[in-house]
């Protein structure tokens, strides 16, 4: 046992945030004992995870709790539990000198908290806040296997010490808050030394919690029966009550829960501050049988994009913990959704490791699924305008779907809403099918860097004048799922940048042969200028029958990489082969009348601003910008 008391400064991130807490919440100080319930809850679920394989950890008798302790006297509040503890290096770690990864976030949304402070909990820098109400903060923990423990203690001033503890409990972390002053004034802290403040609070933010929170309060008891005549006598007795309900709602009746217990279950497992966008119960009986209680949020978490946030659902078996965030009861696309599964049919001690092999969380897996897709259905006819905030947030997780499994895709695909040449509205695939235009025998579609670039490209000219709506495809994870894309009801996909795009009818046909035949001989001497000048750069030169108002556009001649895809391969150290595209020039354009009678020379300086215009024209970057600028300035002196 080393028996020196250290003293530590915080590190520089820990300080700003724990004056940006105290000042930011000064406002909701109570949150801090749903933060340090939490945190104590967390720990029972850790050690109880732990002694599944290694039952050793638990002593006898063992009963996990979480114990609220308020002395008016010493005017201090403790908070104990017998979860996991902490080592020294863990103390140091998680409650002082390293920031977490909420931190950073944290501090740069300080602003915005500063305005909505209940937006702290989801950041995971709960602890901090018993600061809010302590100008003294002592921490005495035991980790679970270890025999002795620490004490931390700290003003919140800008350092903290360490120094090894005995405890006489053994194994968890005690709590003990020094309180600031309270008052009874407007803006004055409230007494958390009062039972009353404890157990209203208590109710308000811990009640799912599912360990006992206990504390031991007095109560009158009668004394012996009182005789005829006589007045009953009663005394003093200390006794423990349990404050939270500890209800297991997804084992009740959906019929027997209130809106209101799912809405702020769902915010003590998801640590959202806002109601569910959507919520699912039900009970499956089956080849295995058990309970779902699911959520949409309603927001997309602060850190939903780090690779580290969590995902999954709360696995139980018979309403015990087996598992938080197991990715395996979901494919990774419906990441988003967050909830308890409880089964009875599994084993106490699934490990992590065997759980992806595991038949029944397999058929629990494939089951919720299935349910999810249909409630998503669902939910996109009834409230159209909660599917469009549902996709907003989490769309483009969902269409990670189409790429990821080939299984999904028929069932991601109806789920989807695009954006579309027809307006500002996003669209479904059946609501375009739908109004497919008469002689219209596929479902059209144009991928590329913005939805701006998109909606002005002159690919979709001669669509436009036939009324056939097109779906505008920029999300950057689009270009995975274009390859992927075959058929939709019958109709297959099509591409109105390929070079094989046919829009005419047989009459149309017909009657444009002679049109293009005499076009083509008109203009042949220019195209073979430009075939000759561009050759690096493109493959062929011809007559484009897509073109309305545009001169000139480059199509595709089968699948080609994007742009972007290019610089993505680039990055990585890779060069795709360079693949030549096909410019079409438009006959009816009158600037290839005019090409007709220049000088080759000055002809071929066209060439290269006509191949400019189409790059530009697509939102892609040219090759020589500087050359591009100078070419056009020429053109608009010799004009
Ligand atoms: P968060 O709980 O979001 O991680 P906190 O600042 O509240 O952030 O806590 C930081 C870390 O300290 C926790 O992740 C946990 O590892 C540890 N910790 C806090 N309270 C306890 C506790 N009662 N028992 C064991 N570990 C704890």
């Amino acid at each position: 046992m080393t028996d020196t008391k250290k003293t530590e400064a915080f590190g520089t991130e820990v300080s700003e945030l724990l004056q940006l807490i105290i000042h930011s919440l000064y406002s909701h100080p109570e949150i801090f004992i749903r933060e340090l319930i939490s945190n104590s809850s967390d720990a029972l679920d850790k050690l109880k995870i732990e002694s599944l394989t290694n039952a050793a950890l638990l002593p006898e008798g063992y009963e996990p709790q979480v114990r609220i302790t308020p002395d008016k006297e010493a005017r201090t509040l403790t908070i104990s539990d017998n979860g996991i503890g902490m080592t020294l290096d863990e103390v140091r770690e998680n409650i002082g000198t390293i920031a977490h990864s909420g931190t950073k976030a944290f501090i740069a949304a300080s602003k915005e908290l500063k305005e909505r402070p209940e937006l702290i909990g989801q950041f995971g820098v709960g602890f901090y806040s018993a600061f809010i109400v302590a100008d003294k903060v002592t921490v005495e923990t035991q980790k679970a296997g270890e025999s002795e423990g620490t004490r931390w203690e700290s003003d919140g001033k800008g350092t903290f010490t360490t120094e090894p503890v005995t405890r006489p409990e053994g194994t968890g972390t005690t709590i003990t808050l020094h309180l600031k002053p309270a008052g009874e004034e407007e803006g004055d802290l409230e007494d958390y030394t009062d039972e009353w403040v404890i157990k209203r609070t208590i109710k308000k933010h811990s009640d799912f919690i599912a360990y006992p929170i206990v504390m031991a309060v007095s109560k009158q008891k009668p004394v012996g029966e009182a005789k005829e005549g006589e007045e009953q006598q009663y005394e003093d007795v200390i006794e423990d009550e349990t404050l939270n309900s500890q209800k297991a709602l997804w084992l009740r009746s959906p019929s027997e829960v209130s809106d209101e217990e799912y809405n702020e279950f769902y915010k003590q497992i998801s640590r959202d501050f806002t109601d569910p966008l959507k919520t699912v119960h039900y009970r499956a009986e089956g080849t295995v049988e058990f309970s779902a209680l699911l959520y949409v949020p309603g927001m997309k978490p602060w850190n939903y994009d780090y690779e580290n946030s969590e995902k999954g659902l709360n696995l139980y078996v018979k309403r015990v913990l087996i598992m938080s965030d197991c990715e395996d009861l979901l494919p990774l696309h419906l990441r988003f959704m967050k909830g308890v599964i409880d089964s009875s049919d599994l084993s106490l001690n699934v490990s992590r490791e065997l759980l992806q092999r595991n038949r029944q969380i397999v058929t629990i897996r494939k089951a919720v699924t299935t349910r999810i897709y249909k409630m998503l259905g669902e939910l996109m006819k009834e409230d159209r305008e909660k599917y469009e905030q549902f996709w907003k947030n989490f769309g483009v997780t969902l269409k990670e779907g189409i790429v990821r499994e080939p299984d999904s895709k028929e069932k991601v695909l109806p789920l989807g809403l695009f954006r579309t040449t027809a307006g500002e509205g996003l669209v479904t695939l059946e609501e375009y099918v739908e109004r497919m235009k008469d002689g219209q025998e596929s479902i059209y579609y144009i991928f590329g860097a913005s939805h701006e670039a998109l909606t002005n490209s002159p690919h979709l000219e001669k669509l436009r004048e036939k009324e056939y709506e097109v779906i505008l495809f920029s999300d950057p994870i689009d270009e995975f799922i274009i390859p992927q894309l075959d058929k939709f009801e019958e109709r297959t996909f099509v591409s109105i940048t390929d070079a094989e795009l046919d829009l005419d009818s047989e009459v149309e046909k017909a009657e444009k042969e002679e049109v293009l035949k005499e076009a083509k001989r008109k203009f042949e001497p220019v195209m073979d200028v430009i075939r000759a000048r561009l050759q690096e750069d493109i493959k062929e030169v011809r007559l484009s029958k897509r073109l309305k108002d545009s001169p000139v556009c480059l199509v595709e001649d089968g699948q080609v990489p994007s742009a972007q895809l290019e610089a993505l391969y680039r990055q990585m150290g890779q060069e795709l082969p360079k693949v030549k595209r096909i410019l079409e020039i438009n006959p009816e354009h009158p600037v290839f009348d005019k090409m007709l009678g220049l000088e080759k020379p000055v002809q071929e300086n066209w060439a290269d601003i006509l191949y400019g215009q189409a790059l530009l024209s697509e939102g892609a970057a040219l090759p020589d910008p500087a050359g591009f600028s100078k070419k056009i300035a020429t053109l608009m002196a010799a004009g």
